[in-house]
């Protein structure tokens, strides 16, 4: 093993012991050798005769990890518990102890392997790793007497750079580290499902913090002015977010801007991350410092209020430290597993997007809500994802092993073997199912008594083309064109969304597509398209709306969709039409997209969504105007029953399976069948066999879904005699409950339907 150089030991300069240190960690030598010489070079700097490291371990154990004065055979012997002694006392509290007389203090406890009996002066600071305590920093002395604040200060400097250097692996086994910060135990959290399903993978961390990569300063005042630069900036960006946005004085993101704002002026917070930079830090690692600290004090904190303000300040850090570093580090493809649990504290939409979409296999948020954009990505993604899981980002570790259940919205970590095997079973049961279902490829969704149903899939942004690409899949049902309109910073061009859509003509050949205009706005919110505040977005200035009030954006985007189509079929479908009206007028700007087109679409079929309550009441005049119709049962629903859809609490008041919504159902399917209209259902509804088989019952045949529900269709399909429950269901319209769901079960079961 490589021997280190003796470096001379004799600074009680911050700036000088840090360099000294770095000049230690540039030497090849073992983690251990490094320790022991980095404690020697503090001890010497702070003119003390003891310095120490002690570690954190597995079951909340403080270890002795290098010492200069101790007696060296204590090393790795002496452990000392959380709460135990004036070490334990500092891991407990995340805050310094500076006495003259360590005896005196009622937390000491004499430990006789040490040989510390002679030493009375007594400097412990946490070292602070995303705000938890993975070790203590000491220096005692013989001398009676206590260190001064700026001493305090370097020794937090030293202990925070000790912190980044044990992290990435250079002082100690990086696995030392896991152990201490508790990763190595099985976790539960518990989050709200965002998108259903259940994978189990090793966990990828989102980190938008960024890498340091020097810590010590070369030049103190170069750093200053590197810092003061990235706050002016980090000001100006803030500043004109604010002037540019449009956003009314009470819009919540306008004040959580604003607040930042007041923050970037804080004097207390500045002197501290001034304080760092003095004593000898960079600016970005001078940053980080106050931010750990920060995160420290918050788990000790009980107030909400004042959690959440530091954890604002906590998010200001970021955003400065992008400032002095550039753009956050986001693993490379090819660093990252073939499959994996995504976990974030919040992720963007455009975030999430720059992952390989293949290989995330579910997603763990700590924040996050049902409508929010993530969320629309992950279930057209398909992954199982939970949001509001606490702690997540704190718990899980890279590496770790993670089962995601979003069916009981429960997240395991590094799960013990007892659950490994009771999710085993589920995960069996899952792939079983799966497998099953895989069979049904190369077969068609036909009937026994030999009708075909038509499947179709529900797209958008992503196509898995070998779902689309078997027995029995007509095509894409429903093409949500709105999630690149989510995802960029200002309107797609045409250029971008003619490529976009000529995309899926490339990898679909032969195969119908249905592009649906964008159903923007509503809990699909842009960010360069402000509504204004809406109580009800939902009712709001949405879809077709927008797009007949802004042609230019909708006639975009027609333009896009019929030279994408170069001659090939073109379907279209217009979303949230409430009147014949708005159907006449987008159909209008269609026809004109298409006239002005060299290359027209052949056929051109337009359609509309039934997704409003008041079309039922023109039924008739828009069939006789479209060549089809999609019922979107998600909005129905919601309308229909006065019931909001992104609601958790109200989920279970309503159930697709009412009389009411089936009758529905029944009546555009017979309208639509009397004109020759095609009729399609594109709802979620459609995605459980159970619905299914009542959406059949009343006529529906053409069903269009997510990818990952085709198998289980497939499965019903194939069991039903479609003339059975023809006869069947006229009766359960009758039924007087508020849902057929028990009846139509036991039918079911009864007729060997496989739901
Ligand atoms: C619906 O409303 O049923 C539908 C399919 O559209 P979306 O979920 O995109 O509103
Ligand atoms: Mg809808």
């Amino acid at each position: 093993m490589p021997r280190l150089k003796n470096i001379t030991v004799q600074s009680s300069s911050p700036l000088l012991l840090l360099r000294q240190i770095r000049d230690v960690m540039a030497q090849a030598a073992s983690a251990q050798a490094r320790l022991d010489q980095v404690v020697s070079i503090i001890a010497g700097g702070f003119a003390s005769e003891v310095c120490s490291v002690y570690l954190l371990r597995a079951g909340d154990i403080l270890e002795l990890y290098a010492s200069q004065g101790l007696k060296k055979t204590s090393v790795h012997l002496t452990r000392l518990s959380v709460g135990q002694g004036l070490v334990g006392e500092i891991a407990a509290t995340a805050e310094p102890l500076n006495l003259a007389n360590a005896e005196a203090h009622p937390k000491f406890v004499y430990r006789p392997e040490t040989g510390e009996e002679i030493y009375s002066s007594f400097v412990g600071v946490p070292i602070l790793q995303g705000g938890k305590v993975i070790g203590v920093l000491v220096v005692q002395g013989k001398k009676a007497q206590s260190y001064t604040p700026d001493q305090v200060e370097v020794l937090q400097t030293v202990a925070m750079v000790l912190s980044e250097l044990a992290i990435s692996g250079q002082l100690v086994d990086a696995k030392e580290i896991k152990t201490a910060t508790g990763g190595l135990m099985a976790q539960q959290l518990t989050g709200v499902r965002l998108s259903s399903g259940m994978a189990r993978a090793p966990a990828v961390l989102h980190q938008p913090q960024l890498v340091i990569t020097q810590y010590v300063a070369a030049d103190p005042d170069h750093e200053k002015t590197r810092l003061d630069a990235a706050l002016r900036s980090l000001q100006e960006s803030f500043g004109a977010f604010i002037e540019s946005s449009g956003l009314s004085d009470d819009d919540e993101q306008r004040q959580i801007i604003e607040t930042y704002l007041l923050f970037t002026q804080d004097r207390g917070w500045i002197a501290r991350i001034d304080d760092a930079i003095a004593s000898g830090l960079t600016a970005e690692a001078a940053v980080k410092k106050v931010q750990e600290e920060l995160q420290a004090r918050m788990s000790q904190l009980a107030s909400p209020y004042i959690k959440e303000r530091i954890q604002d300040l906590e998010d200001l850090s970021n955003h400065l430290l992008q400032a002095l570093l550039g753009k956050p580090v986001v693993p490379e493809a090819q660093e990252l597993p073939e499959a994996f649990i995504l976990v974030a504290r919040s992720l963007g939409p455009a975030e999430l997007l720059d992952y390989d979409h293949k290989r995330i296999k579910g997603l763990v948020l700590e924040e996050g809500s049902l409508t929010s954009h993530t969320a629309v990505i992950a279930r057209a993604m398909d992954i199982p994802a939970l949001a509001r899981v606490e702690r997540a980002t704190a718990v899980i570790q890279p590496g770790d092993t993670v089962i995601v259940d979003a069916e009981s919205g429960n997240v395991y970590v590094r799960p013990s073997d007892s659950v490994e095997q009771a999710m085993a079973a589920h995960l069996h049961h899952y792939d079983m199912r799966e497998a099953e279902y895989a069979l049904f490829r190369d077969l068609e969704a036909e009937t026994r008594d030999g009708t075909r149903i038509s499947l179709n899939i529900n797209a958008g942004l992503f196509v898995d083309s070998a779902s689309v690409m078997q027995a029995g899949v007509d095509g894409i049902g429903l093409y949500r064109t709105e999630l690149p309109y989510m995802t960029s910073a200002t309107f797609p061009e045409v250029e971008a969304q003619r490529q976009l859509y000529a995309s899926m003509y490339a990898q679909l050949p032969g195969r119908r597509i249905v592009f649906r205009s964008f159903d923007i706005g509503g809990d699909k919110k842009v960010p360069y398209l402000h509504a204004g505040e809406e109580e009800n977005p939902a009712m709001g200035w949405r879809a077709t709306r927008i797009g007949l009030d802004r042609p230019g954006i909708l006639r975009d985007q027609f333009r896009a969709m019929v030279q994408a189509a170069a001659g090939q079929p073109l379907y279209v479908m217009f979303p949230f039409i409430a009147q014949l009206a708005e159907f006449d007028a987008a159909k209008k700007l269609l026809l004109q997209e298409v006239a002005r087109a060299a290359v027209k679409p052949s056929p051109l079929r337009i359609g509309l969504m039934i997704e409003i309550p008041s079309s039922l009441w023109q039924l008739e005049a828009l069939m006789q105007r479209a060549d089809f119709v999609s019922i979107g049962s998600n909005d129905l629903m919601q309308f229909l029953f006065a019931c909001d859809r992104g609601a958790a609490h109200m989920a279970d008041s309503y159930d697709t399976l009412s009389p009411v919504m089936l009758c529905v159902v029944r009546e555009v399917v017979e309208k639509a069948k009397a004109r020759h209209v095609e009729v399609s259902f594109c709802g979620e509804m459609a995605r459980k066999p159970l619905e299914a088989l009542a959406l059949l019952g009343v006529g529906v045949r053409t069903l269009s879904v997510s990818a990952s529900a085709v198998g289980p269709l497939k499965r019903m399909i194939r069991s039903l005699t479609l003339a059975e429950i023809n006869e069947y269901l006229p009766f359960l319209l009758q039924s007087p409950e508020a849902s057929v769901r028990p009846w139509l079960a036991a039918w079911a079961r009864d007729h060997g339907v496989m739901v």
